[in-house]
């Protein structure tokens, strides 16, 4: 009969609702606008993972996402990229963490300009949680007055601002782009094949001390530039002040610009991105949704704001946990009377995004493609020409010196030789597997069988990134194992920091301490690195070590033991050490059945 549709809670949607509901009409799905006493399938969550307390299903939001991708917190982990991969991470402008390191900021511009006189660069001030252009202002010099006074009460990002930005009709413009995180763990990452790009609405002009504070010429937010006499709503993709991405590169293509090479770099720079967020991505995830203990798994769509430089190169700007799906726009129909009115442009790209993440993450899908791929396990199979030989197995029981017994459990490696010729057979299928085997769909639709409701869809708008090019990036992922040590050692589930017992541990465990290194230096770094990321003012809740002053301490403790390297190869080399003293020791355990 009918198969029962995908059921979507939506009662938190906020913004994205009308969005939503078109994506779910599209799809034939189920909506509680209202929320379900039983459990739904899906999740829609406005703001952040936290909206409701959910236990199964699928939430459209990471926990710890919006911490995550805070500007601090992003240019903090771009920065540690940057110090292990300068090359590949040459996409986001240089930063520097105000207050902090307000004194490192005058000193490296000083050293820049004595080193080089011509340089005359542009300094772009962004408050740490402001989003739509909110307190952003430019500079020409770090001894600017408005920097010293504002930065004490509110924390900031300072970096050097992009003074040759591709223009198209003499205006700068940035785009957005969706990106869909579809998994941690396996990583799973698709882009949305059209974006949106926002124009300014003064003609562009480098910075000068005289047009530094011209907002519509230099900042790009769609909610500043509404504001201008020169905004244009346009019911067409490719003209106005907000178009489709696809229509710049249209034109782009038009006057020979290599938009193939464009694209390539641009997925390049949204995987690196999100390689530099996972590891902190994973820390809140095994916090907030346990391993072995029942909770839904998350998916969500991320905003990234790319700027296009003269030679076509894009550039991170930030990444946006709650980027705006909305499809209509206020419009002002006479003096101080405002409405809504559709924007064909949002609509047509938004609602592609979310309904292509619903069919992306459609849990009968899943169950089905999960059907399909294990039915091998239904099977009794029987291998009637097989020779097992067995190779060396050792002593299963052993006394030791008190004459206790102790079992070992053993893992024997069996080899399977087939004779020439032969074939393994299926043999008696119980009754209880044929059930299941009707969980696999049949290869063509039964008679009574309903329309798939994804027939007469359009082909999906996002389109796999990772695993796909997987090869090319997997170098890169060094922090997670960083990661996944600290993890290991954060010992009480449901934190995110590590006390000085845990790093103790860690130490002794990875045999990292000796005699030029005691257990004294040991905890003298762990409390030197700690405090100093407490006073950063970033997250007092919890006392103990965040894992980037883990990270910090393990760079330390790399530069220490690995000396002449460069610095990746340091770390790499610190993580094989105690990976591999880890397994060992996890080995001892398992053998000895310590638990
Ligand atoms: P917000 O979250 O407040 O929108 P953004 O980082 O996106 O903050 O910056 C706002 C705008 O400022 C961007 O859309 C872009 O037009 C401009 N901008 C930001 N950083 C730079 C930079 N480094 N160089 C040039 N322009 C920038």
């Amino acid at each position: 009969g009918r198969r029962p549709g995908v059921t979507v809670d939506s009662s938190k949607a906020k913004t994205s609702l009308e969005a939503l509901k078109i994506s779910l009409r599209q799809l034939r799905w189920k909506e509680f606008p209202f929320g379900r006493r039983l459990p739904c399938d899906i999740y829609w969550h406005g703001v952040s993972f936290h909206d409701n307390n959910i236990f199964s299903g699928q939430v459209n939001k990471f926990p710890g996402m919006m911490e995550t991708v805070r500007k601090i917190t992003l240019s903090r982990a771009m920065r540690t990229m940057q110090d292990l991969f300068p090359l590949e991470y040459n996409f986001y402008p240089r930063s520097w963490i105000l207050p902090e390191e307000l004194p490192l900021f005058v000193a490296e511009v000083r050293v820049m300009k004595d080193s080089d006189p011509s340089w005359k660069p542009t300094f772009i001030v962004k408050p740490d949680g402001g989003c739509q252009g909110d307190g952003i202002y430019l500079i020409k010099d770090p001894s600017d007055i408005r920097l010293t006074g504002s930065i004490q009460s509110r924390p900031a990002v300072v970096q050097e601002y992009i003074c040759k930005p591709l223009l198209v009709d003499k205006l700068k413009f940035d785009i957005r782009l969706y990106v869909l995180l579809k998994s941690l763990e396996p990583l799973e990452i698709y882009i949305a094949k059209d974006g949106l790009s926002r124009f300014c609405t003064e003609p562009y002009q480098e910075p000068t001390l005289k047009n530094l504070h011209q907002v519509f010429m230099h900042l790009t937010n769609y909610s500043l530039n509404i504001h201008s006499e020169n905004f244009i709503h346009s019911d067409s993709v490719n003209t106005g002040s907000k178009r489709t991405f696809s229509s710049i590169l249209c034109r782009l293509s038009s006057r020979g610009a290599d938009v193939k090479k464009l694209w390539s770099d641009i997925i390049s720079l949204v995987i690196k991105t999100i390689i530099a967020l996972t590891p902190e991505l994973k820390v809140y995830y095994q916090s907030d949704i346990p391993s072995g203990k029942p909770g839904p798994t998350c998916f969500q769509i991320l905003g990234f704001d790319i700027l296009l430089m003269k030679n076509l190169k894009p550039m991170l700007l930030e990444v946006n946990a709650n980027p705006s799906m909305r499809i209509e726009h206020e419009q002002e129909l006479s003096p101080g009377v405002f409405e809504n009115v559709p924007s064909p442009v949002d609509e047509e790209v938004k609602v592609a995004v979310i309904r292509d993440t619903l069919r992306l993450v459609d849990p009968q899908k899943k169950k089905r493609k999960d059907a399909q791929e294990s039915p091998v396990h239904l099977y009794p199979i029987y291998f009637p020409d097989i020779f097992i030989q067995f190779h060396n197995l050792p002593d299963v029981c052993m006394k030791d010196k008190q004459h206790k017994h102790h079992s070992l459990k053993l893992s024997l490696k069996l080899k399977f030789y087939l004779k020439p010729g032969s074939c393994p057979r299926l043999e008696h299928v119980p009754e209880s597997s044929e059930l299941l085997l009707d969980a696999v769909p049949a290869e063509r639709p039964e008679p009574d069988a309903p329309r798939s409701p994804e027939a007469g869809l359009p082909s999906l708008c996002l389109k796999q990134v990772f695993p796909k090019y997987a090869k090319q990036f997997n170098y890169l992922r060094i922090v997670d194992r960083v990661a996944a040590l600290f993890i290991r050692f954060l010992g009480v589930k449901g934190t995110t920091k590590l006390g000085p017992t845990g790093f103790r541990t860690f130490v002794r465990n990875c045999k990292l301490s000796n005699s030029n290194f005691s257990m004294a230096a040991v905890d003298i770094l762990y409390i030197d690195i700690t405090r100093r990321w407490n006073s950063m003012g970033i997250d007092h809740k919890e006392p103990g070590m965040c894992l980037q002053a883990f990270v910090e301490a393990f760079f330390c403790l790399a530069q220490k033991k690995y000396k002449s390297l460069p610095l990746h190869e340091q770390v790499l080399s610190l993580i094989e050490f105690c990976e591999c003293h880890l397994a060992a020791l996890d080995e001892k355990r398992l053998v000895w059945g310590w638990g």
